[in-house]
């Protein structure tokens, strides 16, 4: 039995999240994270003996939990794509002290894998919704999967009893910010809770620059001159500023990651298809964890390597962000899934 002792860092954050990467691959390729002329047929991507097992990402949800970690959220590359995803959601969610279980996805899947992954027991699903046009979807998601698709796939998550769902959008100015007031208008009638996040300067092959940023600032104004806004200061959500509508319907998350860092609040951990453990998105090195685990340490040892990598943690990237920081080396979000 493990003691519950709760870590640190040297900025005072506790570890209360972790994002688990449950592979590398996806069946879109986003050009704002997995741009084709980068991950086209040759690009190399994990063989299955690389991955960690469900035994071995339960066994380290089981450690991260006794340090305090409350909520995970399963991720990719594209997480729908792990062949038996809904055994992994079933063994996660019979974690004792585990209160939030969530999924991030494109959503192409869910017309298939939406009451399976609510029988496992999967709390909540956040679907990545940049457009309501099908040629720009085309264009930004770069697949052959319709965005009729996704849509469906967005309603058989509500009919699976997954309830009003969080729709992420990543705002990219001359790509889609002229649709920011048709998608809240989506949300809406929906009944969805919709974040519109900033582009970020993760990875190093999606072309970051600095004007392609929408700030959140900027959204709020033409969401408020829309639909009136008020803000909730929902202490539930450390990274997202939520915003109610006056008129009563709904809300709205603003991730300003760039414009507005929340590092100070960062109490996130990122654990990679692989078994590397980054602690910040915008990390270029991450700890090897599945060499570890596969050469036989006890739970004590792995708790005690998790501690002490957490009390050395001084990450606050995007309170640092300046000019020469894109081109720095970074991992792929594509390998630790936002
Ligand atoms: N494939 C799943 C999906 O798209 O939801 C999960 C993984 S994806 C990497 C997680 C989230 O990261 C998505 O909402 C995506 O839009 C977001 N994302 C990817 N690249 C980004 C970037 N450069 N800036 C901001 N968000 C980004
Ligand atoms: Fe795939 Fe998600 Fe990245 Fe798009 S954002 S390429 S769907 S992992
Ligand atoms: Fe957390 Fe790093 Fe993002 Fe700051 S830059 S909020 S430390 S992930």
């Amino acid at each position: 039995m493990l003691g519950r002792m709760e870590p640190l860092d040297t900025l005072g954050r506790p570890l209360r999240a972790l994002r688990m990467s449950v592979t590398d691959r996806c069946n879109f390729r986003c050009t704002y994270c997995m741009p084709r002329e980068v991950f086209g047929p040759d690009h190399p991507f994990l063989p299955r003996e690389a991955l960690l097992s469900f035994e071995e990402l339960t066994r380290l949800a089981r450690i991260f939990v006794g340090l305090g970690v409350a909520k995970i959220r399963l991720t990719g590359g594209e997480p729908l794509l792990r062949r038996d995803l809904p055994i992994l959601v079933r063994m996660l969610a019979g974690l004792p002290g585990l209160d939030d279980l969530a999924l991030t996805t494109n959503g192409s899947g869910l017309p298939e894998a939406a009451v399976p992954l609510r029988a496992a027991g999967l709390k909540r699903i956040t679907v990545s919704l940049d457009t309501l046009k099908p040629d720009r979807f085309r264009a930004l998601s770069d697949t052959t999967v319709p965005l009729a698709q996704v849509l469906t796939g967005i309603e058989a998550a509500r009919a699976a009893g997954f309830g009003p769902l969080k729709l992420n959008c990543v705002v990219q100015r001359g790509v889609n910010d002229d649709e920011i007031l048709e998608l809240a208008a989506f949300a809406r009638e929906g009944g969805h809770s919709l974040r519109f996040i900033e582009f970020m300067d993760v990875g190093t092959t999606n072309g970051w620059r600095m004007d392609s940023v929408v700030g959140a600032e900027e959204v709020r104004r033409r969401l408020h001159a829309a639909w009136p806004l008020e803000p909730t200061d929902d202490p539930a959500d450390a990274v997202a500023r939520t915003w109610r509508y006056r008129d009563g319907r709904g809300e709205v998350g603003l991730i300003g990651s760039v414009t507005t860092p929340f590092c100070q609040g960062c109490d996130r951990a990122r654990l990679s298809a692989e078994g590397r453990l980054y602690t910040c998105l915008f990390a270029a090195e991450g700890l090897d964890l599945k060499g570890f685990l596969r050469s036989g340490h006890g739970d004590a040892d792995l708790a005690a390597l998790l501690t002490s990598r957490w009390q050395r943690r001084d990450d606050r990237y995007s309170e640092r962000r300046h000019s020469q920081t894109p081109g720095l080396p970074k991992v792929e979000m594509s390998r630790i899934g936002g």
